[in-house]
């Protein structure tokens, strides 16, 4: 009997593992849709038979529903990330989550109806509809975290395994199932007290099924010489931001953040960022340094070469901005075409002799991309001596800008009564 139970198990095993790796294998020529929908499907199968569905074998009594369906899910899913990538895969993750959520609520709307027997004798198992409900719930969120820690378990164990795909598998299976069982039992204890022999069953039934499954993908991998294996693990934080899609919401911050033309920072950053940033400088008792970057005659350039060449002169001027900016600068563009550089740990000396800088490389890059240099005049201030406040330090460098260009332009002026010009 118990013998039968567990021959039908890895044949149920499979079964199961046969078609999804199929459809995997297949996706590039029918599409990946159909082996996602054919995993999300299974979620039906799975919740029914885990919900009724126990036999027998020589270690307790489990259901083929977490054994096979459930256990083969999640490593389904770790299959897909190392054919594919985390961007790829947290698509069923979040599939999942948010389809059993969405069964969740719309059980709750059911469960309101009076319902009518149309075969005589048959009604809704109206206690299988209850397990749908925060069971269902916890289960969901267990499988959501199940799935991404068994993807960045799997990249961590690549740092020692780099070669033994199968090895690492077996072992995130085996651990992240049972990280999952011990979770989905502690729910199961104290919503309906199961005991503790659910436990041990389902968790020896779940490692069964991880080293069945593991031996179907050594056996997979043997027969399709497999060369989009990762090799080289990739690096954690990456992986997991990509899986929670953090790196789409870093990505919006910082465009949301930053001028198109110029790629810096836009004057909103400057009221809203430059202020703390001054602040960090000077209370760990570093110099500071602000820059006013104002290009010259740049009307001339939009009125002899029209507007377009203008935003191109701007762009590569701010390119050379950022090109050599330091950790510890800012760059916001101010205006039109004038630009704010706070540079923290910046003295005076070292603050003038890079303003030099740039105010030369400005003019070289320009002359060599446009034929005639374009130029810029530069006003600096320095904190904490001539201020300690952004409006103070700003107000200091904009009319040393002005200075800068009532001598003639292509300047740099900063507290030295020296005047850098070209
Ligand atoms: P000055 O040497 O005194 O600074 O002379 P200027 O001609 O550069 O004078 P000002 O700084 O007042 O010039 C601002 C001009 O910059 C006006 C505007 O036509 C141009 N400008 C501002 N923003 C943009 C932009 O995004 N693209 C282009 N092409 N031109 C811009
Ligand atoms: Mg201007
Ligand atoms: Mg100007």
């Amino acid at each position: 009997m118990a013998m039968t139970n567990t021959l039908l198990l890895v044949a149920q095993a499979a079964l199961y593992f046969t078609v999804m790796m199929t459809l995997l294998q297949l996706r590039k020529r029918i599409g990946l849709g159909v082996f996602v929908c054919a995993l999300g499907v299974m979620h039906f199968l799975e919740t029914y038979l885990a919900s009724v569905f126990y036999v027998e074998l020589p270690f307790g009594i489990i259901s083929p529903g977490s054994t096979v369906l459930f256990s083969g899910k999640l490593l389904m899913i770790l299959l897909l990330y190392i054919k594919e990538d985390a961007a790829l895969v947290r698509q069923p993750i979040y599939g999942l989550l948010i389809g059993n959520f969405l069964i969740v609520g719309l059980v709750m709307v059911l469960r309101s109806h009076e319902t009518v027997s149309v075969v005589p004798g048959r009604l809704p198992d109206i206690g299988f509809v209850d397990e749908m409900g925060w069971l269902m719930v916890w289960g969901t969120v267990l499988l959501f975290l199940d799935a991404i820690a068994i993807i960045l378990l799997y990249e961590r164990l690549g740092t020692w395994l780099t070669r033994h795909v199968g090895l690492r598998f077996l072992i995130c299976g085996a651990a992240v199932l049972t990280f999952d069982q011990a979770g989905f039992f502690l729910a199961l204890h104290y919503v309906s007290g199961a005991p503790m022999e659910v436990l041990f069953g389902g968790w020896a039934a779940k490692m069964s099924a991880t080293v069945v499954y593991t031996v179907f993908f050594m056996a997979y991998l043997r027969l399709f010489k497999d060369k989009d294996l990762h090799a080289e693990p990739l690096p954690f934080r990456d992986v997991f931001h990509v899986l929670t899609y953090r790196e789409r919401y870093e990505d919006l911050l910082k465009t949301a953040n930053t001028d198109f033309l110029t790629g810096v920072s836009h004057r909103r950053q400057f009221d809203t960022q430059a202020p703390a940033l001054l602040e960090r400088a000077l209370d760990a008792r570093h110099p500071a340094s602000l820059f006013v970057l104002d290009i010259d005659h740049f009307k001339k350039v939009n009125d002899s070469y029209g507007h377009q060449a203008g935003d191109e002169v701007l762009a590569t001027i701010a390119r050379v901005l950022r090109d050599n900016q330091r950790s510890d600068d800012a760059i916001f563009r101010y205006g039109g075409e004038e630009f704010v550089i706070l540079s923290a740990r910046l003295g005076a000396e070292a603050a003038l002799s890079i303003a030099e800088r740039l105010r030369r490389t400005i003019a070289e890059v320009t002359r060599d991309a446009f034929l005639e240099p374009v130029t810029v005049s530069i006003g600096v201030a320095i904190a904490p001596q001539e201020g300690t406040t952004l409006e103070g330090l700003f107000e200091r460098a904009d009319s040393r800008l002005y200075e800068a260009k009532a001598r003639g332009r292509n300047c740099v002026v900063g507290p030295q009564p020296e005047t850098l010009c070209g």
